[in-house]
């Protein structure tokens, strides 16, 4: 019986997590339980899974759900360090990291810090702070598996001995071409604007930007489908997870998201994982590994694709993959502010502050003013990096507004 820990379980990911595990009652057994704003859904989970403990960003909602389930067993804890402590849990054996944004990296660290088996959907933990992140996997003998799809299907692409040692953040000699790996190829949708005209871009409104042709996924990795950047991120995440650096990585557009990504090789191998678009393929890979579960997933019907196809990507289109690249070549700190003036960006084209189009010019002018190439290496500075370029991105968002 493994004691699961899912942060974000009132999310997509969580959602789909706990639909994976409800097949296995005699492997998972849920400890904790996480929600920030949808309490009443929480309160719904608990009912069905009486976690240990649940955990609300506010001791309001706390103080309510209390109430509200007094008959179950469920310890109800509000809070950031709540949420690091049923993280790190001395009963906890896997964490689902699956809380949205820059938000997630304390309590995934605090995963990390324990030596849990981490599995990883916050994509930001590494984009922010993948360095002393995986550091911290390292020292303490922590696990990392990818939920990401397209990590996920490059993990599965990977040799077991490659694969062992990077779950462990050990570092595999990626310069020598060992194992004779050449590059990975991250395939991306192209989102619902592929094939848009560029000149209406201006009025993409976030209804039509958060409605993905293949995948069912929560606001913000929806709008960052849409502007490419989440195959930016996804970029520096495997910067990170596999320990190679960027040019080593390709990013081809497949807009029928059935190659999830590939793995390039000497010889001219080139191994990809397939599947129908659902994140419960990676996420019950990470629960079994190395079984395959069940995870309800409809199988791929071969006959009723039509055909399989494959773009460049265009950064004139996409100038957000464009600064992701950008980011990576400055180094220091960049992708830091670029992930942080993003999640301000995005927020702010949900709430019709700024259009879809004036994502990237925020993310661009944030990136150029916020960045250096000083050494950030502790999670505590770039904490700091994170708040001075939201409130760089914020300001920025106002300039916007009054202009
Ligand atoms: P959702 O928006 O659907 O869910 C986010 C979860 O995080 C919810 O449980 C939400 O709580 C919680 N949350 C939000 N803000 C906070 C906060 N400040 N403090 C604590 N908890 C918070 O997102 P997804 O499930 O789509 O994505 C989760 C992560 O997984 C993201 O990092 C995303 O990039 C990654 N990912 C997602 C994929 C997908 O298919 N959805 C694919 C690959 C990666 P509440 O709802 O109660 O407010
Ligand atoms: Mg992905």
């Amino acid at each position: 019986m493994k004691n699961i820990t899912i942060l974000g379980a009132t999310g997509s990911i969580g959602g789909s997590t706990l639909d994976v595990i409800s097949r296995y009652p005699d492997r998972f057994r849920v400890f904790a339980l996480t929600a920030h704003r949808q309490i009443q859904c929480l309160e719904e989970l608990c009912r069905q899974w009486q976690p240990r403990y649940a955990v609300v960003s506010n001791e309001e909602d706390a103080i309510q759900l209390r109430q509200n389930l007094s008959d179950i067993p469920t310890e109800i804890l509000s809070g950031k360090d709540a949420l690091c402590d049923v993280a790190s849990d001395a009963e906890v054996d896997m964490v689902m990291a699956a809380i949205v944004g820059a938000a997630g990296l304390l309590p995934t660290l605090s995963a990390a810090k324990s030596g849990k088996t981490i599995l990883l959907a916050n994509k930001e933990t590494l984009v922010m702070a993948g360095t002393p992140f995986m550091k911290t996997v390292r020292e303490n003998g922590a696990c990392v598996l990818p939920v990401d799809s397209e990590h996920n299907a490059i993990f599965q692409s990977l040799p077991e001995t490659v694969r062992q040692v990077m779950a462990k953040g050990d570092f595999y000699d990626s310069g020598s071409l060992k194992y004779g790996i050449q590059s990975l190829i991250l395939t991306a949708s192209g989102g619902p604007f592929l094939n848009t005209p560029l000149e209406t871009f201006p009025q993409i409104t976030p209804q039509m930007a958060i409605k993905h042709p293949n995948w069912q996924m929560g606001r913000k990795i929806s709008v960052d489908s849409a502007t490419m950047m989440n195959k930016g991120l996804e970029v520096i995440e495997a910067c990170h997870l596999f320990n190679v650096d960027a040019n080593m990585i390709e990013v081809i557009i497949h807009p029928q998201s059935v190659i999830h990504s590939m793995v390039r090789y000497a010889d001219g191998s080139v191994l990809a994982q397939l599947g129908t678009p659902d994140m419960r393929t990676p996420i019950a890979f990470c629960l079994g590994v190395p079984e395959r579960l069940n995870s309800g997933v409809t199988p791929l019907d071969f006959f009723s694709l039509n055909h399989l196809s494959f773009v460049q990507p265009d950064l004139k289109r996409f100038p957000c993959l464009q600064l992701a690249f950008d980011a990576i070549q400055m180094g220091g700190n960049a992708t830091c502010v670029l992930n942080a003036a993003n999640e301000i960006a995005v927020a702010a084209f949900l709430e019709n502050h700024i259009r879809f189009d004036q994502i990237a010019q925020v993310v661009s002018e944030t990136l150029s003013k916020n960045s250096s190439q000083a050494d950030s290496d502790t999670i505590e500075s770039l904490i700091d990096v994170d708040q001075t370029s939201r409130q760089y991105a914020q300001r920025l968002i106002k300039s916007f507004q009054a202009a």
